[in-house]
C-alpha cells in the first residue's frame, strides 16, 4: 500500500506520481493562496509568493503545479529555479513576497519529494496556521477567480546573488581568504552545490567538489551522516584539505569532516558556529530540546543563556525572533543566523566555521577537542499517544531528581547526562534521545526507559 502523504508544520511530503500528484500540488497551491489572501486586509493588494526547488526530477513538474494552484487564486508568483531552501527563505523577504514555498523533501530518498511553505518572516507556520491550510486543503476551499484576475508568473535569478552576499557581510572575507582554505563539498547531486562553491570561491577557498551537478540523482543516500559521507571522507583525505563539508539536498543541513577525513558528527556544527559567535559577544542561543549540551558549555562561558525549544525548525526560528538570539539551530547541522535570516543555512555554517579557524589559525579538529563532547544515543520505537505519556510519567517518577522540561514531550536533565522522550509528530512512535558524559552514564538512562517499556508493553498485553 502507498504511505500517506505526510502533512505536518512544514508543509506535505510524499512519493511523487503515487499519492504526492500533479492535482495534489495544485490543490495545495490554492489551499496555500487561499489562506494568503483571506489573511490579507487589503483586498486590492496584489500579493506573491517566491517558489523554489530542489534537484530532484519531479521539481519542475511539482513547482509548476503549485504555481498554477496560486496562480488560480489571485497571487502572484516568483519562479526562483533551482535554489536552495534557505534561498527562497532569503529571497521571500528581500522580493517583499507574501510567502514563499519550496519544492524539496530535504534528506529523504529520491522517490520523494515535499512541498514546503514559509510565510512572510520566512519562516514555516506555526501549528494553528498550518491547520488552517489543512482545513482549506482538504475541504477543497478555493476562492478561485475569473481568468481576467489570477496572477501571473515571473522569473527571478537573483537568489544566489543575494544569498551569497548576506553571508559575506557576516564574516571576515579577507581573513579567511588570506588563509587560502583547501575545501572538499560534497553537495549529493542537490541544490547546494553551485552557490557553495560560487561563495567558496569568494572566500578565497581552493575548492574540490564532488556530487555538485544539480542532477537529484543523489550520488549516495541524502542525509548526511557518518554512513552516507564516507566518499567525502576519503577525498578529504586524499587531498589533504584543511575541512569537508557535506550539506543536503536542499542545503539547510551542513556536516563536517576534520583534515583527517574524520565525520566529526552534525551535533558539532551549530557548537562550532556558537563557538565563534560567542567568542564575539554574549547573548542568548536557541536550540530544541534534542539538541546537544556543548552549546550549554559554549554559551554558558560566556554568559549568555540557552533557550530550549519544542522540536521543529520554526520553533527554533520563532524563539529566535522572539528573545534576539544571536546565534541559534539544531543538533542535525541546521544553523540560524537571524542576519542572513531564520532558516537554516548550510552556508551560514561554512561562514561561521570557516571564520573561526581563519581568527583562531587552527585547523578544525583542534576546534572540535576544545568544545570536547558527549556519548549521544538516539533510539524510537512504536508507540502511541497515551503510552507515550504512560513512559513519561513512569520516567518522572524514577527520576524525581532530574530537572524537567516539558513543552516538547519531557526532557530530563541531569548533573551527568540528559534524556529526552517526546511523541513524533508525524508517526505514531516515540523518540527516545540521551547523552551522557560516557557511555556507562547514557547506558543507564537507555536501560531505565528499556524497563519502562517492557512494564507499560506487558500491562498493555495483559489489558
Ligand atoms: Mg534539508
Amino acid at each position: 500500500m502507498a504511505e500517506h502523504l505526510i502533512i505536518s508544520i512544514s508543509g506535505m511530503r510524499g512519493i511523487v506520481g503515487e499519492n504526492l500528484t500533479i492535482s495534489v500540488a495544485t490543490d495545495y497551491g490554492c489551499a496555500f493562496g487561499t489562506f494568503l489572501r483571506n489573511k490579507e486586509a487589503d483586498k486590492e493588494r496584489k500579493l506573491s509568493v517566491c517558489i523554489g526547488r530542489d534537484s530532484r526530477e519531479s521539481g519542475e513538474m511539482l513547482s509548476s503545479a503549485v504555481a498554477e494552484g496560486l496562480c488560480l487564486v489571485g497571487i502572484d508568483v516568483i519562479d526562483l529555479g533551482l535554489v536552495s531552501t534557505p534561498g527562497v527563505g532569503i529571497m521571500i523577504r528581500q522580493l517583499g513576497c507574501v510567502g514563499g514555498v519550496v519544492i524539496t523533501a530535504s534528506h529523504n530518498p529520491a522517490q520523494y519529494n515535499g512541498i514546503k511553505l514559509l510565510l512572510d518572516n520566512g519562516i514555516a507556520p506555526p501549528v494553528g496556521v498550518a491547520e488552517q491550510i489543512k482545513r482549506f486543503f482538504f475541504g477543497k476551499r478555493f476562492s478561485i477567480l475569473d481568468s481576467t484576475d489570477i496572477g501571473e508568473v515571473s522569473s527571478n535569478e537573483q537568489t544566489d546573488t543575494t544569498h551569497i552576499a548576506k553571508v559575506l557581510a557576516i564574516v571576515d572575507k579577507e581573513a579567511i581568504a588570506a588563509r587560502g582554505f583547501k575545501i572538499v563539498l560534497d553537495s549529493v547531486n542537490g541544490a547546494g552545490g553551485r552557490v557553495t562553491k560560487r561563495m567558496l570561491g569568494e572566500l578565497g577557498c581552493v575548492v574540490t567538489a564532488i556530487n555538485d551537478e544539480p542532477t537529484g540523482l543523489f550520488a549516495h543516500k541524502p542525509e548526511p551522516t557518518a554512513e552516507n559521507l564516507k566518499g567525502l571522507c576519503e577525498v578529504v583525505k586524499a587531498e589533504q584539505a584543511d575541512i569537508g563539508f557535506g550539506q543536503d539536498p536542499d542545503a539547510d543541513r551542513l556536516a563536517i569532516v576534520d583534515e583527517a577525513g574524520t565525520y566529526i558528527g552534525e551535533e558539532y556544527t551549530l557548537a562550532l558556529a556558537a563557538k565563534y559567535i560567542f567568542s564575539k559577544r554574549s547573548g542568548k542561543a536557541a536550540t530544541n530540546l534534542s539538541t546537544s549540551r556543548m552549546i550549554d558549555d559554549i554559551v554558558e562561558k560566556a554568559g549568555g543563556r540557552v533557550i530550549r525549544t519544542a522540536v521543529g525548525e520554526a520553533n527554533v526560528a520563532g524563539a529566535m525572533l522572539e528573545h534576539k538570539c544571536i546565534i541559534g539551530g539544531e543538533g542535525n547541522g541546521g544553523v540560524i543566523d537571524l542576519r542572513v535570516g531564520p532558516i537554516r543555512d548550510s552556508l551560514v555554517g561554512i561562514g561561521l566555521v570557516l571564520q573561526l579557524m581563519a581568527e583562531t589559525g587552527k585547523m578544525i579538529s583542534e576546534l572540535v577537542s576544545e568544545i570536547g563532547g558527549y556519548y549521544m544515543s538516539k533510539d524510537k520505537f512504536a508507540a502511541d499517544k497515551e503510552q507515550a505519556e504512560q513512559i513519561i510519567n513512569s520516567a518522572k517518577e524514577i527520576f524525581a531528581d532530574a530537572r524537567l522540561n516539558t513543552i516538547d514531550g519531557c526532557r530530563f536533565d541531569f548533573d551527568d547526562g540528559w534524556l529526552h522522550v517526546r511523541a513524533s509528530n508525524t508517526e505514531p512512535v516515540v523518540r527516545v534521545i540521551v547523552e551522557a558524559t560516557d557511555k556507562s552514564a547514557a547506558q543507564k538512562y537507555i536501560g531505565a526507559v528499556s524497563k519502562i517499556r517492557e512494564m507499560i508493553s506487558g500491562e498493555t498485553t495483559d489489558a
